[in-house]
């Protein structure tokens, strides 16, 4: 009788440890975090190296909790980017960059601001149905341009080209992110209608030695060949700028120019860039 017993209240006690555990399940937490606007944007800006004016920004999201701690996306992003949440999280993101940057936008026309997709925002119409919605409500949905990932592949061919089109039609760019690390490479570039190719960090941490890589060079030479201009991110210091610069990559991004900042702070330093 004590075995039954002790097989009970140790059946109980699972059930309630398991119980916890999904509440507390990371998902459920960003789910929560969502929902009580803790998914920020930041912005980290985008500058022509050539002209030194500012080509735009990339908005990253951040998981800002109520004590102010800030968590950045390498703990969570690859849950998000597998669950169903990241729909609603995109179209949160997107709503906060037309909401706070409404004023700039206007007034400066040419600014981009990059915000990340994933395959599955090609593959359904979802998200483009939201920012044909916003288009037609007068929103600048044409200052975005999409970054997508070669990190997961993209199944659906033909319904890609059908969202890209509709990304097209909006006046809206298109970026290959992190070109070179993951699945597409040179077939997504034949296959769709890309804008600019992202040289990702692990290429320009190659710049610090002498001998750069070839396979940065390569990446170079191919962009040239497509006629696609290069965006380089992870630039840190002045000799990968200029090294850049010499290859004829004038786009950077990096910690050199300014880390990924709060609404307010890029602001001041857009101001500043912009000053007369
Ligand atoms: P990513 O799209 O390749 O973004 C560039 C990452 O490099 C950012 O990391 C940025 O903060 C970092 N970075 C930029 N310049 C430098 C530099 O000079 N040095 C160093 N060490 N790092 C630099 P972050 O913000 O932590 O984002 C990581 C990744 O998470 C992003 O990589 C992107 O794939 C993903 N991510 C961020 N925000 C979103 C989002 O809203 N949606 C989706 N789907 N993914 C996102
Ligand atoms: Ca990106
Ligand atoms: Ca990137
Ligand atoms: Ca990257």
């Amino acid at each position: 009788a004590g075995m039954v017993a002790l097989a009970f209240w140790l059946a109980i006690f699972f059930a309630v440890l398991s119980y916890r555990q999904k509440q507390n399940s990371l998902l459920n937490r960003l789910q929560n975090a969502l929902q009580s606007g803790e998914l920020i944007s930041f912005y980290q800006p985008i500058i022509n190296v050539d002209s030194g004016e500012m080509y735009g920004a990339e908005a990253l999201i951040r998981w800002v909790k109520k004590d102010g701690s800030i968590i950045s996306p390498g703990y969570f992003i690859d849950e998000l980017e597998s669950s169903s949440l990241i729909t609603p999280v995109t179209l949160c993101l997107i709503r906060q960059v037309l909401d706070n940057l409404s004023g700039i936008l206007n007034q400066d026309p040419e600014l981009k601001i990059s915000v990340n997709i994933v395959p599955e925002h090609l593959e359904h119409p979802h998200l483009l149905d939201a920012l044909e919605s916003m288009a037609a409500q007068g929103e600048q949905v044409q200052s975005l341009s999409l970054e997508i990932t070669e990190r997961q592949p993209i199944y659906d061919i033909a319904s890609a080209k059908i969202q890209i089109a509709r990304i097209k039609a909006l006046g809206l760019t298109l970026k290959l992110d992190d070109a070179g690390t993951g699945y597409g490479g040179i077939s997504y570039l034949q296959e769709f209608d890309f804008d600019y190719i992202k040289i990702d960090k692990m290429f320009v941490d190659t710049l610090h030695f002498d001998k750069a890589s070839s396979a940065l060079d390569a990446q170079i030479l191919m962009a040239g060949h497509l006629n696609l201009p290069l965006i380089a991110e992870g630039v840190e210091t002045k000799k990968q700028a200029l090294e850049l610069l010499q290859r004829g990559v004038h786009l950077q991004q990096g910690y050199l120019f300014a880390k990924p900042m709060p609404l307010d702070d890029f602001i001041c330093f857009y101001q500043e860039a912009t000053k007369p």
